[in-house]
């Protein structure tokens, strides 16, 4: 039985001090409604102090948006994964389609990220997903097929217990176009079958793969209530309680 995984990618929005009011809200609320599902927020990297002291001892993990490939060294500007772990992060989002699209981040480079969080203790949040053109033009599974395999090349079939994969499709992403729950089980269907294909049925039946790309109050429950959609990564809605906590709670 896969545990529901509601996560908030709040991109580059939340300064520290508006990061902490609305973790303070957000925890008082998802305690209140006795959230029960695995919950995760992953605010800008200078914001996260000032998060992850807010949610200190709750069950909200705090997460980062992304990190460098490399452990240390002359990377300017960049945030090492020993950073994060020790502000207490052990949760990355890699791959975001807004990284692969603005920053050229390929399959490859997103792969040696993985690979170093992993080897750091880290659990991964990998995002893959097409654009419409590549949907349009019948290309869904070969553009999963590639970002999947290359994204977790070298990955061991042990390792694979620290990896979600996140499917979103870029032309739903702040867009407020969805997937049909029926479009995204299929996509999430065919993702696992490529993990099988890969490892085993063991690991493909108990990975978590999460489903994003304009998910809100709305049409959570119906794509929570697809069989292989086990999860949200939301963006936009994750950004007000009153949007986020009907999310956590779709079931109820
Ligand atoms: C995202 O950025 O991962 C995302 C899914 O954004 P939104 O929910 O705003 O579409």
């Amino acid at each position: 039985m896969r545990k529901a995984y509601i996560a908030g990618n709040w991109k580059m929005n939340m300064t520290p001090s508006a990061g902490a009011a609305f973790a303070k809200e957000l925890r008082a609320a998802a305690e209140k409604a006795a959230v029960d599902v695995k919950v995760m927020v992953a605010p800008p990297f200078v914001t996260i102090p000032a998060v992850a002291e807010v949610l200190k001892g709750s069950s909200i993990i705090v997460a980062a948006q992304n990190m460098n490939d490399h452990e240390s060294g002359a990377y300017t500007g960049e945030v090492a994964p020993a950073m994060l772990k020790d502000l207490g992060v052990n949760t990355v989002i890699l791959g975001h389609s807004e990284r692969r699209s603005y920053y050229g981040e390929s399959d490859s480079f997103i792969n040696a990220k993985l690979r170093l969080a992993i080897k750091e203790g880290m659990d991964v949040v990998l995002c893959v997903g097409e654009t419409l053109e590549e949907r349009e033009s019948g290309r869904l599974e070969e553009v999963l097929s590639t970002q999947v395999s290359g994204c977790l090349k070298d990955v061991s079939a042990a390792e694979m217990a620290h990896v979600t994969i996140a499917y979103e499709p870029v032309w739903a992403i702040g867009t407020g176009r969805t997937a049909t729950p029926e479009d995204a089980d299929a996509a999430h269907a065919y993702i696992r079958s490529l993990v099988a294909s890969l490892y085993s049925d063991d690991i493909a039946q108990n990975l978590i793969i999460q489903y994003g790309g304009s998910v809100n109050a709305s049409n959570v429950k119906a794509l929570m209530a697809k069989e292989n959609i086990d999860g949200a990564l939301v963006g936009g809605a994750s950004l007000s309680v009153e949007k986020f906590l009907p999310i956590m709670t779709f079931d109820k």
